[in-house]
């Protein structure tokens, strides 16, 4: 199953700490870790690591991040013929906070990130169209994410988009969506409806379709997953486990969820797929350290029938 993604690369720099720290306050006593990471990156991870043949389209820096984040890729058979490498900007950094209950905090440098530009997608054109989905979130400029979408569109490519980090979105940009993946936050910023309650999610949901979306996901943490589309709506609950670290697992539900989607499997299905490999990530520390494969999920799902 080919899957495009066009994202952000960063380099994940963790601190583990009892608490996250206040402006001004100095926290002593955590221990540092450093991983790759990015939203882009994480997905493409997750969804090859997960049996899709995934090829990436991204900005790194001519750094030594740049060059780590390339060696990843191809450990985990990503096709990185469209991976470029930015001869001005750094490549991207994020400074993560993580604290004793897993919950995290997050500071992204985007460097090379904010310089793919629609011209970089343009050239990614028979890449995109031969592909079975185009998966993408919100780390890198609106406009090329517009315009990854707009070559989609016209080739009838399935088109998921996990809009994350939060920002407004145009309705030109949301009608072309298939599938539309926000959590609580950002279903938020995109509806102005509060999202706590699954009747929340409903509205939200029901809110974000008049806009054009094919089908919405609303990601609602350890509850699981707010699913509105034509053959189904309701809550999928997600998986009991003991939380760790929570990084990554929204690129987790996406990159998983973008296989199953591809496969053709039935949307409850891939929606509890997608459910179980976020489940199993947040149970280790680190964005794509922790991104589960294919056969640790299928037996995780065995044993939590
Ligand atoms: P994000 O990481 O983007 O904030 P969520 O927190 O909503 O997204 O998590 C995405 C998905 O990961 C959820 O829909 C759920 O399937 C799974 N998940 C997240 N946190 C947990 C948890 N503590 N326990 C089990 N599953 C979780």
């Amino acid at each position: 199953m080919n899957i495009v993604v066009v994202g952000s690369s960063n380099t994940d720099m963790i601190v583990k700490t009892a608490r996250i720290p206040k402006p001004g306050e100095t926290v002593i006593g955590g221990t540092f870790s450093m991983a790759a990471g990015g939203k882009g990156a994480n997905q493409a991870v997750a969804a090859a690591r997960l049996g899709g043949k995934v090829t990436f389209v991204a900005r790194v820096g001519s750094d030594l991040f740049g060059t780590q984040a390339l060696v990843g890729f191809k450990a985990d058979k990503i096709n990185v013929k469209f991976v470029l490498r930015d001869k001005k900007a750094a490549s991207g950094v994020a400074l993560i906070f993580v604290d004793a209950v897993g919950e995290n905090s997050i500071a992204v440098a985007s460097g090379a990130n904010a310089a793919l530009s629609a011209a970089d997608i343009r050239k990614t054109r028979s890449a995109i169209a031969s592909s079975d989905v185009l998966l993408m979130q919100l780390e890198t400029p609106l406009e090329t994410v517009e315009a990854a979408a707009e070559i989609a569109g016209r080739n009838h490519i399935p088109v998921i988009l996990n809009p994350a980090p939060a920002q407004p979105l145009p309705e030109t940009l949301l009608n072309k969506i298939s599938v539309l993946t926000p959590n609580e936050h950002e279903a938020e910023l995109l509806t102005g409806i509060a999202v706590q309650s699954e009747e929340d999610a409903a509205r939200a949901a029901d809110a974000l379709m008049a806009k054009g979306v094919g089908t919405v996901l609303i990601t609602l943490g350890a509850r699981g997953t707010y699913v509105h589309a034509k053959e189904f709506r309701g809550l999928i609950q997600g998986y009991a486990v003991t939380a760790v670290d929570t990084t990554a697992a929204g690129d987790v539900f996406n990159g998983a969820f973008a296989v199953a989607f591809a496969e053709k499997r039935p949307l409850r299905e891939a929606v509890r797929f997608a459910n179980a490999a976020a489940a199993l990530s947040v149970t280790t520390i680190g964005a794509q350290p922790s991104a589960p494969n294919r056969r640790e999920v299928e037996a995780f799902q065995r044993r939590h029938p």
